[in-house]
């Protein structure tokens, strides 16, 4: 196989599998009765998973030999060998043997010579293959107005290249039974539809965990707007909030009675997910009511932080939480980088009290310019929170470069992850920085082809694919962006 050959096989694959050798000859035909041997540490589920998909991908009815074998990789990796008469698939257990699957999906061609669809085939190769860190999360904001298609689509795509959680940051639109107040009151989502996506995630293979924002961001609405979710049409509730709206009152026990009650509601609702997202960026407004101000902010803080992190293990979650308020800025350790602490709040010194289990995400979404001897940022932030025995995922956004730097980052510095954010732009060509370099850099950091035409073709199959599974029939639905002129950032509802 040439050159430009095997250019073209693994442009379509994403993320591209840490070692693919292509072998000449004969095709494996995809067709009734097809052969497939699944071999597995753990087999429980592997045979009805593989055969369902290929029904599902190709719609055959394949032939599947089951053999229990020993494996010694990554629970995650997998190692696929395809010859003419036989695909043999080898992983520890089901998640592994899913990776396979979503590869092999990617490889398949159509056959040639007819109008229609008569089958498809792949070509000979042999796969070795698995993911270069254990966490790798994309971040999706359900706004007012997104429409949950939309969400659905990007839980099946990001499963698809391989991200194996999906933390979802609901606007004020989740209708909370415990306190139905705490959500826009004409902007509530259909809670079924959400839990169907949350089902849907454990069957792609991805978890699905949500997110509150306990500090900062208490509007439940981007600042740039000054909507609230809560406040804009209920005053009642404003001793729950600082003056400004923005942050939670941290003085106010009534504010932690029914903060508990909406983690504990949230939680449970997604299926006691092994994480929670619980914010924490951009507090710049914390402290600013006649109680708060005159408190000691770090005390204030680390205990409301430390509560709900007890409260969270207490259910078997652990406690995500953005990394920025805890660095000051103007700190020179930190020149070029995001960080938001204000020196007034004086929390700099606040991790060294915080439970070391907690995630710190680390979001930083430029590429900071360094010396000319030295190309490569250093991520300072990320190396301070590692040092400090913090596990730590990297979380980029749009800038491809920046992805793929962040990525060889947490690959090297064996970090635990990365989460890829989304918030309100993650259509238009933004869809493929996102959904190509974050597979890339996430998976495989080392095997970056970058977004090109050739890989965004490639992810518009994949996103044809997912299509073809939603049954999707309407323009406005199809693609990555509900309209091709002036399409804006963002799906709009349909009403
Ligand atoms: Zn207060």
């Amino acid at each position: 196989m040439n050159e430009r050959e095997v250019k073209i096989l693994t442009d379509r694959l994403i993320p591209v599998p840490e070692k693919i050798e292509f072998v000449d000859g004969n095709d494996y035909i995809i067709e009734n009765k097809c052969r497939v041997a699944v071999k597995a540490d753990d087999i429980a589920g592997t045979g009805e998973k593989v055969k369902k998909l290929f029904y599902s991908y190709w719609g055959v009815d394949a032939e599947i030999f089951l053999e229990k074998t020993p494996w010694h990789g990554d629970d995650e990796g997998y190692e696929v060998e395809i010859t003419p008469s036989l695909v043999e698939i080898s992983a520890y257990g089901i998640a592994g043997v899913m990776n396979a699957m979503k590869t092999l999906r990617q490889l398949a061609e159509v056959q040639r010579g007819t109008e229609r669809v008569k089958g498809y085939f792949l070509v000979q190769c042999r796969i070795a293959d698995k993911p270069a860190m254990p966490f790798r999360g994309i971040h999706l904001c359900i706004f007012p107005e997104t429409p949950l298609w939309d969400i659905e689509k990007q839980i099946r795509l990001a499963a698809a290249h391989k991200f194996n959680y999906a933390v979802v940051e609901t606007w004020g639109i989740f209708p909370f039974e415990s306190h139905p107040e705490f959500c826009w009151a004409d902007k509530k989502i259909d809670k079924n539809e959400l839990k169907r996506l949350i089902l849907l995630g454990k069957e792609l293979g991805i978890t699905i965990c949500p997110q509150l924002n306990l500090l900062g961001h208490a509007s439940a609405s981007r600042s740039i707007t000054g909507k609230h979710a809560v406040l804009s049409y209920d005053p009642s509730l404003q001793p729950i909030f600082e003056p400004e709206g923005w942050s939670w009152c941290l003085t106010n026990p009534e504010t932690r009675r029914i903060l508990t009650d909406l983690v504990t509601e949230l939680h449970g609702f997604y299926d006691d997910p092994p994480f929670f997202h619980i914010g924490c960026d951009e507090a710049d407004n914390i402290g600013t009511c006649r109680e708060c101000r005159r408190r000691v902010l770090k005390d204030l803080v680390k205990d409301h932080i430390c509560y709900f992190h007890d409260l969270l293990a207490a259910r078997g979650a652990r406690t995500l939480m953005w990394h920025d308020m805890l660095l000051k800025e103007g700190d020179p350790r930190w020149d070029g980088y995001i960080v938001c602490g204000l020196p007034e709040h004086q929390l700099e010194q606040l991790y060294k009290e915080l439970p070391r289990d907690i995630i710190i995400a680390d979001w930083q979404y430029g590429y900071p310019k360094n010396k000319p001897e030295d190309p490569e940022p250093q991520w300072p932030t990320g190396r301070f929170f590692k040092a400090e025995n913090f596990d730590v995922v990297m979380c980029p956004w749009i800038d491809v470069k920046g992805t793929g730097s962040l990525g060889k980052f947490a690959a090297a510095e064996k970090l635990f992850g990365m989460l890829e954010t989304t918030w309100h732009i993650s259509h238009g060509i933004e869809h493929a920085w996102i959904y190509c370099a974050a597979a890339y850099a996430s998976w495989n950091p080392a095997a970056n082809p970058g977004v090109t035409l050739s890989t965004r073709l490639s992810l518009a199959q994949h996103v044809r694919q997912i299509g073809w599974d939603m049954g999707i029939d309407e323009y406005t639905l199809a693609g990555w962006n509900q309209y091709q002129v002036d399409p804006g950032h963002h799906p709009h509802r349909i009403v």
